[in-house]
């Protein structure tokens, strides 16, 4: 089994062992790094929830902050049923980094709770979610620690969350709590959401693609794309390559894949799946409707003979069992942590080009600092503003990571790795905290 919090310290000490040249002081980086290795807190509980049915049933429920050298813990809250307490470790782990490689003035940090909310009603779900926030409303703040969407988490989500905070925070200090908006990010554009949050992450990792194709010399029609998941970043992702006019030949969701080398529309997937329609089983009657081709199943994909393959779903989908057999030129990982370090080294001894997640979907993050920059100033920046300041983030960490990938001769993940961990240590020998 892959334990992805040993996954993540496994990537950690690889990049530790290059980076600790450049450091006088081989002591304090050793203990930095040692640090960075688990997370700073981790709250674990239980919550219960009355169902529809009058039973009481109970969820275990974590929140792991791994690091705030930077500034607050940032992360999403993820719903699943294969939530574990070392994949929240993980991925908080991974959010450090990710924050550290655009630049932006967090932490890491990252929640779930174990449960399959397809399985839930509506009321249950908000049950759920309220039960969650009032567990952690000791824990996060503006400037302590900023939650946000992940997998099957949404707005509305985040809107019961606020609202469950604010009215927990206001019991327990009898007095209103300074911008309780601002400690949620992803939430409805009603209730303080940022406009470009919604297609962020997919949005991000298409401007990633396209500096990356510059280097390669790779044209949109020339180019062929499979995203493997549909939710709302493989969503948005293919929404923007098709618009670019990348060649979408694979699709998938958690019940099937498709394959069609004409190519594949997304907004009519979409649209096929709205009426009722899984991936790669078309009964709708949508017109023009795209979902229709070879029925492949989710591990064909993962082989296709494509020029960029994006896994947008959970993580170690690339692993030590099919690595050999991947046979794209790029893998853009917009999913957190979907190759292990096994499966890395193969991929990289075959000189297939991995852009890192912590690089690759790092859009949707950024834009929740926009959101969470513009709640703190109660002022509303216009789309093409937030649009625009995304690219430019987006486009700086790519050139960071291919010039020190250059420079090095080291692989995307390393070099984005490099400057990520560094910027943290660095940090964190400033404050003297290590
Ligand atoms: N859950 C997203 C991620 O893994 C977004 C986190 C956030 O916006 O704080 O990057």
């Amino acid at each position: 089994m892959n334990n992805p919090h040993k996954n993540s310290i496994k990537q950690l000490e690889k990049v530790a062992e290059i980076l600790r040249e450049q450091y006088d002081d081989k002591q304090l980086f050793d203990k930095a790094v040692e640090k960075l290795k688990s997370p700073d807190r981790i709250i674990e509980g239980t919550i219960r929830v009355k169902m529809d049915s009058g039973k009481t049933v109970a969820f275990k429920a974590f929140r792991s902050q791994h690091n705030n050298a930077a500034g607050p813990y940032k992360g999403g809250i993820r719903f699943h049923q294969d939530v574990t307490k070392e994949e929240v470790m993980a991925l908080s782990t991974w959010m450090t980094w990710k924050c550290s490689v655009t630049g932006i003035p967090y932490g890491g940090a990252k929640g779930g709770v174990i449960v399959d909310p397809k399985k839930l009603s509506m009321s249950e779900l908000e049950k759920l979610s309220r039960a969650y926030a009032k567990m952690i409303a000791p824990y996060i703040g503006p400037w302590m620690d900023v939650p946000a969407p992940d997998v099957n988490t949404t707005g509305q989500i985040m809107a019961w969350m606020v609202d469950e905070y604010e009215k927990t925070a206001l019991k327990r200090y009898k007095t209103y709590i300074e911008n309780p908006i601002a400690t949620f990010t992803g939430k409805p554009l009603l209730l303080g959401g940022s406009k470009g949050r919604m297609e962020a992450t997919g949005l991000g990792g298409f401007h990633i693609l396209e500096q990356l194709a510059k280097k390669l010399k790779m044209t949109p029609k020339n180019t062929t794309v499979a995203i493997q998941g549909f939710g709302n970043v493989g969503y948005w992702f293919a929404y923007y390559v098709y618009k670019a006019g990348y060649k979408i030949v694979g699709l998938s969701d958690s019940k099937g894949a498709i394959y069609n080398l004409k190519g594949l529309d997304p907004q009519k997937v979409l649209a096929c799946k709205q009426a009722g329609s899984t991936i790669g089983n078309c009964s709708c009657g949508v017109k023009g409707c795209s979902n229709k081709g070879t029925k492949i199943t989710n591990s064909q994909l993962l082989e296709l003979k494509v020029d960029i393959l994006a896994p947008a779903a959970l993580e170690n989908v690339i692993n030590a069992q099919n690595a050999k057999s991947i046979k794209a030129k790029v893998v853009l990982e917009l999913a957190n942590g979907p190759t292990t370090p096994e499966a890395d080294e193969i991929l990289f001894k075959n000189k297939v080009i991995v852009i890192p997640d912590i690089l690759a979907n790092s859009g949707g993050v950024t834009v929740s600092y926009f959101e969470w920059a513009q709640n703190l100033q109660g002022y509303y920046w216009e789309k093409d503003l937030v649009l625009s300041r995304l690219k430019g983030l987006m486009d700086d960490a790519f050139f960071r990571m291919w010039q020190l990938k250059t420079q090095h001769k080291v692989s995307a993940r390393i070099a984005t790795y490099m400057s990520a961990v560094k910027k943290v240590v660095d940090i964190m020998i400033l404050r003297g905290s290590i």
